[in-house]
């Protein structure tokens, strides 16, 4: 639920996720499509899928449980090294490296002088990671966490606040005189006039339909704009792939199949 989406958006909903299923036999039973509901306004509704299509898994190939071997975790679906490694260290107290983009920054920060980390996480970071999280499990957990909130709440990507960081004695960029951060390209994606704002309210009217959706116009769209609109009416419908030609260039569709087909599933569409 964290990827990509920040603690305050997903706190509300992951509460009531797991008041509604305490454990992955409790979302295993439910459809898919309740899933999908659940999932509300968080956005990128495929993890939704992969979540219930994981707790399936869990309990076909551990009873239930959630495994503590990092080769049974990348076996699941929608779990990937990042995921497999939070869970050893913060649900078992294991020694793993967790690597994510807080964490990637304030290392690539402190100990390589580089303003930001590359785009993807590569070997070399990754090598380099292994060689400064703690051999002992407790030490490396509270590593990881550290350096975690560290890079969340003080190293942050364009405003890290130098003057309360518990290492910048040590923080090899700092020490250069904090160099190329004006310089370095903003990689957030805007939001008004992006194929992810058309999915999201496509999204939106599927959650609240509970019949056939015909969308005519523009009058359950307000937010969207005319030239995004235009492709809205067939995407939600839905029955074969497609694209938008206007404002939105890229496929739209990778994400809306997930929820409409979940929502057929269900019964509510067609
Ligand atoms: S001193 Fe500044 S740049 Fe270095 S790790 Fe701390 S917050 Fe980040």
């Amino acid at each position: 639920m964290l990827q990509q989406t920040p603690v305050v958006r997903v706190e509300p909903v992951w509460r009531e996720w797991l008041a509604r299923w305490p454990t992955p036999a409790d979302l295993a039973a439910a459809t898919q499509a309740d899933a999908v509901r659940a999932w509300g306004r968080l956005g990128y509704p495929r993890r939704a899928k992969r979540l219930w299509e994981c707790a399936a898994a869990l309990v076909e190939r551990h009873g239930g449980d959630i495994p503590r071997g990092e080769d049974d975790l990348l076996a699941l679906p929608g779990i990937g090294s990042y995921t497999a490694a939070a869970v050893r260290a913060f649900a078992f107290g294991e020694r793993d490296v967790v690597l994510d983009t807080n964490v990637r920054r304030v290392i690539g920060r402190a100990w390589q002088a580089q303003p930001l980390p590359p785009a993807h996480l590569t070997r070399g970071e990754r090598e380099h990671a292994a060689t400064l999280v703690p051999r002992d499990a407790a030490a490396s957990v509270a590593w990881n966490a550290g350096s975690m909130e560290l890079g969340a709440l003080v190293c942050t990507a364009r405003a890290p606040r130098c003057d309360a960081c518990v290492i910048a004695g040590d923080c090899a960029w700092l020490a250069a005189g904090s160099p190329g951060l004006d310089a370095a390209p903003r990689r957030t994606q805007a939001w008004h006039g992006t194929d992810r704002q058309v999915r999201g309210r496509i999204m939106a009217l599927l959650r609240a339909a509970h019949a056939p959706l015909h969308v005519t116009g523009q009058a359950a769209l307000e937010d969207i704009e005319p030239g995004q609109a235009r492709c809205v009416p067939r995407l939600a419908r839905h029955r074969r792939p497609g694209h938008c030609r206007r404002r939105v260039t890229r496929p739209v569709l990778p994400l809306a199949p997930v929820g409409t087909s979940a929502l057929i599933a269900d019964g509510h569409h067609p």
